[in-house]
């Protein structure tokens, strides 16, 4: 089978693996959708290279074959498949924030990755998507569209409220979308043109260009509020930039919310007085516990929420080195995903 692996330096390369058995717990998952994440580029870009090991983290396909423990996923089942596969027996593991487990076994870092035509994992994080749920849908389930539902639940948002997102990338377009599948009225923020017409795509109400400046003012408008005596109920953070941090206090309304997001930027820019004399709350929220996917894929059922007009580019595994260099440069990109079986 193929399997992609990354050299050092921002190359990459498709090579063959054979294809591999799972262990008792494990399933073998053909992988019908698997998308390019911005963890994945940060290990792209490192001088380092790992030549033997399978990178990707986002896997969505169908079950080929089962291990001799398996008891409830079957071969023929569709799953999305949580990235972080942590050691099952933890308190962490208990309250499903495999993410925090000191024994994660993560997909694509610990363990053979998702930029493949199959991979071995654990039965418990297999998620079995709905009918009406694509592929697709499954891979952005198995992280980004995750995290961004995961932003949400921490915040507590409901449907008759606002939300600015700040940063447009994969993460950030997965916000806007699930702003919008919630009844949110969203507004996206970004430094690119191209960026904020996705946002559009993807059903923002309304855009703000932030290289033009007074993103707040523009945001408070954006809600109908004057003077900076209101602004929004929810603030998403996912480009992880100072400029964007700085803007998060200002726009949201007396008493909000804001979500840090995106790894970046190691600055301090929140003064706690501005936390106390707007009575806002400011929260951290890193990918998702396990129980909250198998709640996204009741929500895609339900709602009817895609995350595929994030994605502007749909490739086979052998153009994987094309599909690296397009997400690394970012350009009029949103998602990029990989389809190992066409
Ligand atoms: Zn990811
Ligand atoms: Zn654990």
């Amino acid at each position: 089978m193929q399997g992609v692996v990354f050299l050092g330096n921002r190359q990459a390369a498709v090579k063959e693996f054979p294809v591999p058995e799972p262990a008792p717990d494990e399933v073998l998952v053909r992988v019908m959708a698997t998308g390019i994440c911005g963890s994945d580029l940060s290990v792209y870009r490192m001088a380092e290279g790992h030549p033997d090991q399978i990178r990707g983290h986002e896997p969505s396909g169908v079950i080929e074959a089962v291990g001799a423990l398996v008891g409830q996923r079957r071969p023929g089942d569709r799953v999305s498949v949580h990235h972080h596969q942590g050691c099952g027996a933890c308190r962490m593991c208990a309250r499903g924030e495999t993410v925090a487990c000191a024994h994660d076994q993560c997909i694509g870092v610990a363990v053979p990755g998702s930029f493949a035509q199959y991979l071995c994992v654990k039965e418990r994080n297999c998620v079995v998507l709905p009918e009406v749920v694509s592929y697709i849908d499954g891979a952005f389930m198995a992280c980004v569209g995750g995290t961004a539902w995961g932003a949400y639940q921490r915040l507590g948002a409901r449907g008759h409220e606002s939300v600015a997102v700040f940063g447009l990338g994969p993460v950030g377009l997965s916000c806007v979308l699930v702003g919008k599948a919630l009844g949110l009225r969203v507004i996206g923020v970004d430094v690119t043109d191209e960026r904020l017409d996705l946002a559009t795509r993807c059903g923002a109400d309304v855009v703000v260009p932030a290289a033009e400046g007074g993103v707040p003012a523009r945001i408070h408008q954006a809600v109908g509020a004057r003077d900076g005596r209101d602004g929004v109920d929810y603030a998403i953070e996912t480009s992880g930039s100072t400029a964007a941090r700085e803007c998060l206090i200002p726009s949201l309304r007396r008493g909000g919310k804001a979500a840090i997001v995106g790894v970046g930027s190691v600055e301090r820019v929140v003064n706690p007085s501005d936390i106390h004399g707007r009575a806002v709350t400011i929260l951290g929220s890193v990918v998702f516990p396990l129980g909250w996917m198998w709640d996204l894929a009741r929500f895609c059922e339900v709602s009817g929420l895609s995350f595929e007009p994030a994605v502007t580019h749909r490739l086979p595994l052998e153009e994987a080195v094309e599909g690296l260099r397009l997400a690394d440069e970012a350009k009029d990109c949103g998602k990029v995903v990989f389809l190992p079986h066409g």
